[in-house]
Parts: C-alpha cells; structure tokens; sequence
C-alpha cells in the first residue's frame, strides 16, 4: 500500500439522513437484547427471569475475551431468556424485556477521579463499544496499557456513502464530543488529539474549532481534512493520509502508537463519566429508497428492526424489499425483521425491489475495473480466482489479509462477480485454518 494516491470511490448516493437532529422513538412495549454482537461480543445474564429493571441495570456481563457489559434499555420486567436468531442468522441468547410505565432509572457511581486507571474501567463498565474495530472500546487500552498510544485521532465524520452518525454527533452533541475526546487523550500519551473531518465539511470542522477555543478548554488538538473518498475513513487508510503511518495485516496499530476513535465513543464516553449512565442504545443512520422518513434515530438496546421501520415509514410493502445492515457497498441483507438492532450496527438501509440491480453472476472480461478502484492495491481478481481453486498459498502470497472488505470491487464490477464476498469468505477460511485468535 503506497502513502498517496489511494484509490476509493468518489460519492455516489445522495445521503438523506443529513442536517437534522437525532431523533427519538416512543419507548415500545417490549425490548429484546441480543447478548451476542457481530457473532463476535459475546455476554452472559446476571438477571434471572422474573427480576424486575430500571433503566440502566446490569442484564449481562461479559463472556469471554471479546464480553461486554449490557444495561437494560427501559425500565421494566425480564420477561424471559431464549435463543433467538440474530439479524446475522446465528441464534444466540437474548433477554426479553416488558417495559413498565415507571421510568425508573439507575446511574452508575459517580467516578472518583480521571485517573487513566479509573476512565479505562469507566470505560468497561459503561460498556462503550467501537464501531470500527467491533470490539468493546475499552479492550484496546486494557490490555495493552492506555499510555502505549501515542496518537489519538477522532473521526468526526464518514466518507461512507450512507452513514451519517458521526456527523450529526458532532454537530449536535459537540460539547460531550470534545469532551469525550478529552477523556480519551487523558488515557493515552498523545497530548494532542487530531479530528479529522471529510474535505466536504470544512463548515463543521470550523464549527468545531470555535466551540473549543470559545469554551477556552484547555487542550491541544488540530483538524485534518480527508478526501471525500469512500472508504478513506478506514483506519488502515487514514493512518497513512493523516500520519504517513501504514499498518499492514503484519503490524498493529498499537506497534504504532495509533488509537483512532469516533465521535459516538467521545460521545458515549462523556456521558459514562460526566452523566454516570451507560450505553442503551445506538445511534443509527435510517436510509434507503423505501424509508419515507429517513433520519438519524436514537435506537434503544434490544429495538426490533420491524419496529423501526414502522416508525420511520414504509413506501412500499412489497415483500422482496431488501433490509440492509450497513452501507450499500459493503452491507449485509437481513432477512428477519423480528432480529434486535445491533449495539454494534451504524446504518440501516430498505431497499425498493424494483430498483435494486438483478445481481447475475457472469464471467471476468478482464477490464481491470476493480482493481482501479481496490484502496489497498491488491488484485481482486486473482485472489477470486485463488479462492475459487482453494489455492491458499496464492491467497496469501497476494495479500488477501490486506482486504479491508469495502466492496468497490464488487460494486464496479460489470459482470457482477462477488469478488468482496468471496474475499472475505477467503480470509475467514485462511485464519481458521492457520487457528488464529
Ligand atoms: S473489498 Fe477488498 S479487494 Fe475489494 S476493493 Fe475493497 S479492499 Fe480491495
Ligand atoms: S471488474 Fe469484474 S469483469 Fe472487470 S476485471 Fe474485475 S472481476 Fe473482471
């Protein structure tokens, strides 16, 4: 991967979830938390069914390497423990509960000091989540010791072509944002904290440097604009724009001293220690041809997709309709739409049928399309090829580990080759077959 001249793909969809505030829903009758996240943040209950919950009490602790700390999003009853299938189609254990009407709500401790110690726990215990890596935030400094991080960069917003979450944080919870980031830096060594922004947002980033020097907040930090590229917001990608720092599938962020946060953990850190509450909910990009009311939602932990698309409109109930966790590059059809809104989920889309391409396999011409486009310079089609064959050594000898997943290929390919997913497939087989993790 070179320093510059990364390739990507310029915008191509409107974005209508932008310029308006995050929106709430009404508080629904039932919530089912999902105690399994992405197949990979796994959970156990510490609630017996019967309990009765306020909002903000402890329903399970973490499982395994990867747990997570999960708070009841309502106040209410468990109403029940059951496997349930995921929106990934895993079935995983999930804790039913009937909300009352009594709105009652538990805060956690109030923190005693900002020591790095005590804001990594807070961390933890709030079970704050990271939207980049799918890991509990509080995983990266745990284990490895906050002060190994010598540069902390915030993205404040996305170059993705459908999401809009750390956007509309930044703009509309700008305090508890630089106040999070704040917190971040004080864990780390980093003494300064870069936000990085889309080049299209220069009115943001202005917005933002304004309400820092106004708020005379005594920290040091500086803006850096990104190209209004997809996916150069990727970690892997921003590290070399913003510090001339490539990672590579054989180094490690951490070998770098690179910490990349967003504005939703700044966001969520802030009100862990400011507001002693813990995470309940995700804030998700609603979008997508057959949404009428498209919006930047607050999704309590547990929400059902089918509840959300009730609230935010449906044009047309046409069953073949495509519900879609992720952005139209690179997300994944859902097809129950009784499964729970993921913690970890940042943008859903709903699809028209009748405008989605029939997606029709047909040979390689050869054109050279996806590989123009690959941000990492790798060739999508020989490691197609490799896959196919399960030629293992010509995957590796290409660098398959280097795919960031995107899927440019797959979306400029003319024959429709499901180059990303078979990619992907590719590096999930090769790291179970070399036993990682
Ligand atoms: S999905 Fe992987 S191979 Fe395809 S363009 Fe993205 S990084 Fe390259
Ligand atoms: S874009 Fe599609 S058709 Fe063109 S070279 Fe790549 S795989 Fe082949």
């Amino acid at each position: 991967m070179g320093l510059t001249g990364f390739r990507g793909l310029y915008p191509f969809v409107k974005k209508n979830a932008i310029g308006e505030d995050i929106k709430q829903l009404k508080v629904a009758g039932f919530y089912n938390v999902p105690l399994k996240l992405k197949g990979i943040i796994q959970s156990e209950p510490v609630v017996r069914i019967g309990d009765a919950v306020k909002q903000g009490t402890l329903l399970a602790r973490p499982a395994g390497k990867f747990g997570l700390n999960i708070f009841s999003p309502v106040s209410g009853k468990v109403l029940n423990i059951l496997d349930k299938m995921s929106p990934e189609g895993e079935y995983c254990k999930h804790i039913l509960i009937m909300t009352n009407d009594k709105d009652e709500v538990l805060d956690m401790p109030e923190l005693e000091s900002i020591s790095d110690i005590n804001l990594v726990n807070r961390l933890r215990d709030a079970g704050v989540v990271d939207t980049i890596s799918h890991m509990p935030s509080y995983l990266k400094y745990a284990y490895t010791g906050s002060r190994s991080y010598k540069h902390l960069l915030v993205l404040m917003d996305s170059t993705d072509p459908n999401s809009t979450v750390n956007q509309t944080i930044t703009e509309f919870r700008m305090e508890e944002v630089v106040n999070g980031a704040k917190y971040f830096m004080n864990m780390t060594s980093a003494g300064q904290i870069t936000f990085v922004f889309n080049e299209s947002n220069y009115r943001l980033a202005a917005k933002l440097k304004k309400h820092i020097l106004e708020s005379k907040k005594n920290y040091d930090f500086k803006i850096k604009f990104i190209p209004n590229k997809y996916p150069f917001d990727n970690p892997y990608i921003l590290s070399s724009l913003v510090l001339r720092k490539k990672i590579t599938a054989k180094s490690s962020f951490l070998q770098e001293g690179i910490a990349i946060e967003t504005s939703e953990a700044c966001y969520n850190f802030c009100r862990a220690v400011e507001f002693n509450k813990p995470v309940i909910s995700k804030i998700v990009t609603v979008d997508g041809t057959n949404v009428l009311r498209p919006g930047v939602y607050n999704v309590l932990n547990g929400y059902s997709f089918k509840n959300l698309l009730n609230d935010v409109g449906i044009e047309s109930h046409d069953a073949k309709s495509q519900l879609i966790s992720g952005n139209i590059l690179s997300g994944e059809a859902l097809y129950d739409t009784e499964a729970s809104i993921s913690l970890l989920d940042d943008t859903i889309l709903f699809q028209k049928y009748n405008i989605l391409e029939k997606v029709k396999e047909s040979p390689c011409m050869t054109c050279g399309k996806c590989i123009s486009v690959c941000p990492v310079f790798i060739n999508p089609t020989v490691l197609d090829d490799a896959f196919i064959s399960g030629d293992y050594d010509k995957l590796e000898k290409n660098n398959v580990h280097s795919c960031i997943e995107c899927g440019c290929c797959s979306y400029v390919c003319p024959s429709k080759r499901f180059l990303a997913q078979r990619i992907a497939s590719a590096k999930y087989y090769d790291k179970k077959r070399r036993n990682w993790r």
